[in-house]
């Protein structure tokens, strides 16, 4: 089939709930996509944050063949070496107590959420509590995941949504505090926000958080699917803060490119919250998703991929920091590491759309008009210099 054949019978037979860019892609190799004729893409996307070591990675490639070969799925009615393997490296990097492994990033927010309103429950005699997020957040789109996301225009045909969340302004600390009350269980954040434009959280509220949450028996829970893994240069964005979740989420670059999340929790929490006939997955955990996941871990360790992202980041930062000084229509760079966004005021749907189709590079856009790279964490000096020669090409025609 040609590409137009393609696109014409995927509209055919997909519900329509993407607006996809007429581009079949067929391989990857390092931080290079082809398509379907052969045309080769840099990738500053890696599939949202997901394909951390590139494509055709043969340790990966090989980890996942020979499990394949074992066994795939046998439910959690037992257990299996690749998930006790790969919990002992969750919990071994995070700094956390107890691991359960979901097919999702917003399957792992439901667990965080159930986990918290069981601790409240068990904590006072009695359920009906609440958690605070934060406006432009974002936690994905099952009905639980959509109630704790901070994006109207997402939630507002699904009314009514889960009960009890109440949104406070990311970064302002005396948002948060005013919308505490006797029935809050949780407050969710992400250190970086991703989808809403790439925003960090200010370390002086991180630890305001963290203390409000100390003094009032409050659960903090840092969803860290998009920034966690690597991509700002520490396994997890709350390691560079120095303040710890009694909750985390992760997802995305978790299983470097097959479907698998998690949520991680502290010892306190696993005493006092969810025990058996509480929760539960079909798939979750399961030998293929939990040996990929052992692997990346493994991965991170043997690459030093965390010393890499802290080695070329700065590079990247430069590269970006001086497209604000030369473009008058790029007024901001936000972000840690390799998530980086750039503030646009010429509509970046456009400019994402002229890098893909006419630069033949992937970039992504995200909230508030931004332009959002998250690139392989493998990348190269080459790499950027490419992208910066790119970017150019498409600001110029801007
Ligand atoms: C992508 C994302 C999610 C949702 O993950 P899915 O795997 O798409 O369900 C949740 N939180 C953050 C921060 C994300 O970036």
């Amino acid at each position: 089939m040609n590409k137009q054949q393609y696109i014409d019978k995927a509209e055919e037979n997909l519900f329509h709930v993407y607006n996809r860019f007429p581009v079949v892609f067929d391989h990857g190799r390092g931080v290079k996509l082809y398509d379907t004729d052969e045309v080769e893409y840099l990738d500053f996307a890696s599939g949202i944050g997901v394909m951390a070591f590139g494509y055709g990675n043969e340790d990966y490639e090989n980890a996942l063949f020979s499990q394949i070969k074992e066994i795939t799925h046998t439910s959690n009615l037992f257990y299996h070496a690749p998930m006790i393997e790969a919990a002992e490296k969750v919990v071994k990097v995070t700094g956390l107590s107890k691991v359960f492994f979901t097919n999702s990033g917003a399957e792992a927010i439901e667990g965080a959420i159930k986990t918290a309103k069981k601790y409240a429950y068990l904590r006072d005699g009695f359920a009906g509590h609440e958690i605070i997020a934060m406006n432009h957040s974002f936690h994905g789109r099952t009905v639980g995941s959509l109630s704790v996301t901070g994006t109207e225009h997402y939630r507002e045909p699904f009314y009514p949504l889960m009960d009890g969340v109440k949104f406070a302004t990311f970064n302002d600390y005396g948002s948060v505090l005013s919308r505490v009350t006797d029935k809050t269980c949780a407050i969710l954040l992400e250190p970086v926000q991703g989808e809403g434009g790439v925003t960090p959280a200010d370390a002086t509220f991180l630890k305001k958080i963290r203390e409000l949450c100390d003094d009032k028996d409050i659960l903090l829970i840092f969803d860290e699917i998009q920034c966690g893994m690597g991509r700002t240069g520490s396994m997890f964005a709350y390691q560079q803060y120095d303040v710890m979740p009694d909750i985390l989420t992760t997802a995305k670059a978790l299983g470097g490119g097959v479907p698998v999340g998690a949520f991680v929790v502290n010892q306190k929490v696993a005493n006092k919250s969810l025990v058996p006939g509480d929760h539960g997955t079909t798939y979750g955990s399961n030998p293929l998703c939990t040996a990929a996941v052992s692997t990346v871990f493994d991965m991170f360790e043997k690459y030093k991929l965390c010393d890499h992202v802290n080695r070329i980041a700065p590079l990247f930062i430069e590269t970006l920091d001086r497209l604000v000084e030369k473009y008058d229509f790029v007024t901001e760079r936000r972000g840690m590491g390799l998530m980086q966004g750039l503030v646009l005021t010429v509509p970046v749907a456009d400019v994402v759309k002229k890098a893909l189709l006419e630069e033949n590079l992937v970039v992504l856009s995200a909230g508030g008009n931004v332009l959002r790279m998250l690139p392989p964490l493998v990348i190269t000096e080459q790499d950027v210099d490419n992208f910066k020669v790119k970017i150019e090409a498409v600001f110029d025609a801007m």
